[in-house]
């Protein structure tokens, strides 16, 4: 049974740290990550003075701008897994905007075997695992993928979905859900990637008023497993957020306004609740604040009790990211 081997997982969240490659091609380029090893990584803290300090922070684990997205998906492959023992899991991508969110949950643009995201592999994964027991307990998975702007849930399915806000309900037998949202049966790869693209493009039609809409919305691909065990009938109910972020990149107050102002005004409430909510978790404080937040309240059931959370920070390697790289770990390193 895989139960024993996500026992250690369960109850707190684990945070994984991904340091991007270098996208100028220099070798020689300036960097502002110091060392990397396994659990701990060190980046420079430039200062006012002009003098450099520097600070460590450690996570469950590090990884550093050569590994592949085979080797980071093998090491979430466990907490993926107890979703076909009934576990909710969610796992999100945290960072700036450029960090390698997108690349880590779906991959890089031009998709390539080897490109493939956490999402695909996940969903790959699944299918396998389900098939090798069908002798035993018969499965249906279903996606739904919805995307969070301005404290608004929409369909991503949807060919005019995006232009109707969805309701987040809780209800005593499916517990979170959105029952609006496209809810599509997926048996193969293929699947998922024709209806990641399909939800891709509806972004995009939805984007050109107000151009990489993408980076300022959070998006999130749920996966809804049920299985029935074919010798007692029993039913056991699964679910899975994995969820891309809107950017955590600050926005200076006195550079924007109108729209790109309370864009970013919300992005700032809805990953700050994320961040209360963990930590309220963590501290196994009474009042934990879902309802801060739309993101809160739709992750609700797969961050607390005896869901699994993962956290991907992403980590620009850039000497000039400096700034944001401090922020964000040090939002990491709150909830970790
Ligand atoms: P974000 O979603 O955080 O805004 P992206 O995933 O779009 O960032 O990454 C920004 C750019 O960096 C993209 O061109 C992407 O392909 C590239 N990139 C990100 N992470 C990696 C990586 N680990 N290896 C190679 N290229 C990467
Ligand atoms: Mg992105």
């Amino acid at each position: 049974k895989l139960y024993n081997q996500v026992q250690d997982l369960k109850g707190s969240i684990r945070v994984y740290c991904r340091v991007r490659p270098s996208l100028s091609g220099q070798s020689n380029n300036l960097s502002c990550v110091e060392h990397i090893d396994d659990t701990t990584i060190t980046v420079l803290t430039p200062t006012k003075t002009g003098k450099e300090g520097r600070k460590s922070f450690t996570f469950n684990k590090i990884f550093s701008p050569s590994v592949t997205q085979a080797e980071v998906f093998s090491d979430t492959q466990p907490l993926i897994r107890s979703v076909l023992d009934g576990y909710n899991v969610c796992i999100f991508a945290y960072g700036q905007t450029g960090s390698g969110k997108t690349y880590t949950m779906s991959g890089p643009t031009e998709l390539t075997e080897e490109g493939l995201g956490v999402n695909y592999r996940a969903l790959g994964d699944l299918f396998e695992l389900s098939n090798q027991r069908k002798e035993t307990i018969s499965y249906e998975i279903s996606v739904q993928m919805l995307e969070i702007y301005n404290e608004q849930v929409r369909d991503l399915l949807a060919s005019d979905g995006l232009n109707k806000r969805l309701e987040i309900r809780n209800s005593s037998q499916n517990g979170i859900n959105v029952p609006e949202a496209h809810l599509v049966r997926v048996s193969s790869t293929s699947d998922v990637i024709n209806l990641m693209n399909l939800g891709q493009k509806n972004r995009t039609v939805f984007s050109t008023a107000m151009n990489d809409r993408s980076s300022r919305s959070h998006s999130c691909l749920t996966v809804h497993v049920q299985g029935k065990d074919l010798t007692s009938g029993n039913i056991i109910h699964g679910c899975m957020h994995l969820v891309d972020l809107a950017g955590s990149e600050r926005v200076d107050k006195s550079e924007v306004m109108g729209d790109r102002l309370k864009e970013a005004q919300y992005i700032n409430k809805s990953l700050s609740a994320l961040g209360d909510v963990i930590a309220a978790l963590a501290s196994k404080g009474s009042h934990v604040p879902y309802r801060t937040s739309k993101l809160t309240q739709l992750l609700q059931d797969s961050l607390g009790g005896q869901a699994k959370p993962l956290m991907f920070v992403h980590i620009a390697p850039e000497y000039e990211a400096s700034g944001e790289t401090i922020s964000t770990l040090k939002f990491a390193e709150r909830v970790a």
